[in-house]
């Protein structure tokens, strides 16, 4: 057995890595396993839309212009069928970027997106450049066991190594007891790009339907292409998957309404299934649990990364914002920092995926009263700025205690 007084990471997907810099940032040293090779990470199809919080911690970290993003200025979010739409961002005729007349961002983007492919490639550069972490791929974690002084990992090649502290990052529903605990995946997400005329850069879209929601984003790079998710019923994702491009072209036209230009093409596609779980402890001992591996969320509203990012910038100042850091060899000084991380990140675990979670629900109900109030609810967030701000506030920056 390999005993090492570093802090293992269990999982190097981009919650992972954003962890093991941080911490060495700070000076501390961690080993990172992760299963899959960074070239198998980077096939994946997913846009991640990052809140502004995420693009501060993210443009820290990494230096500002190192990954590719495209800007989000408008988010326009409406109600196939129902009168009543909300717009988070600048407003649109503010072309000079003046900031007294978007009191709500200050004339500066809402977020950005970026390809999940790009965002983990530029991680695992800066952690080949950084000498404090050790990356060891592929290589699975097969299992783990707690001691009073140690974690001990079971590794794929045979090994096993006592760490003082697990990480576990290893993201993916099917691990925990949760919320939604062994149900099967009744819902979706299709993915493609659209090609589409007739947007103005920048502008995002969320278009609550019966069957989910669907939404639209800029693409980095992409003049007239945007990438759609579009949460379905499960069978209904894998038929429009498979479905020939012309009627599935009519259909997207159709669910995006009559004041959008029709898609004129549509990329390969790809979907996901979706399983919004939760766990309710995030710390147990010498493991605690982070970003996907601690929730995941619905993607309605772009948030499940967003949150685990909120996830390593606290785990990483629990662990290192005493006076004398944090002893991660004693259990009491471990399980001191732990608790002040579980208390820390409590209410935004809460709110943000219990928001998410209920969007879907609200705008898949046909009665009519849940109709109104829904577009209501709209029209007080495009109304009420007191409100939008809140709301953008809590997307921007998730909820602070
Ligand atoms: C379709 C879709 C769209 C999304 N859009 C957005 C968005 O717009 N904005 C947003 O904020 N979030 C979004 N999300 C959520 C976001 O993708 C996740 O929150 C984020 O990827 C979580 O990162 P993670 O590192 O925790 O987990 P993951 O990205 O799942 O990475 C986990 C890593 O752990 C590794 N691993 C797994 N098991 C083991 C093991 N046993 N041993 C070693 N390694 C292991 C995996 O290989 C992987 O590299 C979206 C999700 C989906 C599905």
């Amino acid at each position: 057995m390999r005993t090492t007084s570093r802090i293992a990471i269990l999982g190097g997907g981009p919650v992972g890595m954003v962890t093991a810099l941080l911490l060495a940032r700070r000076g501390i040293a961690a080993t990172l396993y992760d299963a899959r090779p960074v070239d198998d990470l980077r096939r994946d199809r997913r846009l991640l839309a990052l809140s502004r919080g995420s693009l501060q911690i993210l443009g820290a970290l990494l230096g500002a212009g190192t990954l590719p993003l495209a800007p989000i200025r408008r988010v326009h979010v409406s109600s196939r069928g129902h009168a009543g739409a909300a717009h988070l961002g600048s407003p649109a005729a503010n072309p000079a970027g003046d900031a007294a007349r978007d009191p709500d961002f200050g004339a500066k983007p809402v977020g950005a997106t970026v390809w999940y492919a790009d965002l983990v490639a530029a991680l695992a550069r800066a952690i080949d450049a950084e000498p404090r972490i050790t990356a060891e791929r592929p290589r699975r974690v097969l299992g783990l066991q707690q001691h009073p002084d140690c974690v001990r990992v079971t590794l794929d090649d045979g090994s096993e190594i006592a760490c003082a502290l697990a990480i576990d990052a290893e993201g993916g529903p099917d691990r925990h007891r949760s919320v939604g605990d062994a149900a099967p995946v009744r819902s979706h997400a299709l993915l493609a790009d659209l090609t589409l005329d007739g947007l103005a850069p920048g502008d995002a879209f969320e278009r609550f339907t019966h069957e989910g929601p669907f939404a639209l984003l800029p693409v980095p790079g992409g003049r007239q292409q945007m990438s759609m998710i579009w949460c379905l019923p499960s069978e209904i994702a894998r038929a429009r998957q498979q479905a020939p491009e012309e009627p599935l072209l009519r259909e997207i036209a159709q669910t995006l309404g009559p004041r959008f230009h029709a898609p004129t093409a549509i990329g390969p596609r790809s979907v996901f299934p979706l399983r919004p779980t939760r766990v309710d402890r995030v710390c147990e001992h010498r493991l605690v649990h982070i970003g996907n591996s601690a929730q995941v969320l619905h993607p309605v509203a772009g948030q499940g990364f967003n949150l685990g990012l909120r996830d390593c910038v606290c785990l990483v100042d629990c662990l290192t914002d005493t006076p004398a850091g944090t002893d991660i060899r004693r259990t009491r000084d471990v399980a001191a920092a732990l608790a002040r991380y579980g208390a820390t990140r409590r209410l935004d675990r809460a709110v943000v995926p219990a928001l998410t979670g209920m969007l879907p629900q609200l705008f898949s109900s046909a009665p009519l009263p849940v109709a109104m109030a829904r577009s209501a609810a709209l029209g007080a967030l495009d109304l009420l700025p007191d409100v939008r701000r809140a709301f953008a506030r809590l997307l921007m920056f998730g909820v602070r205690v």
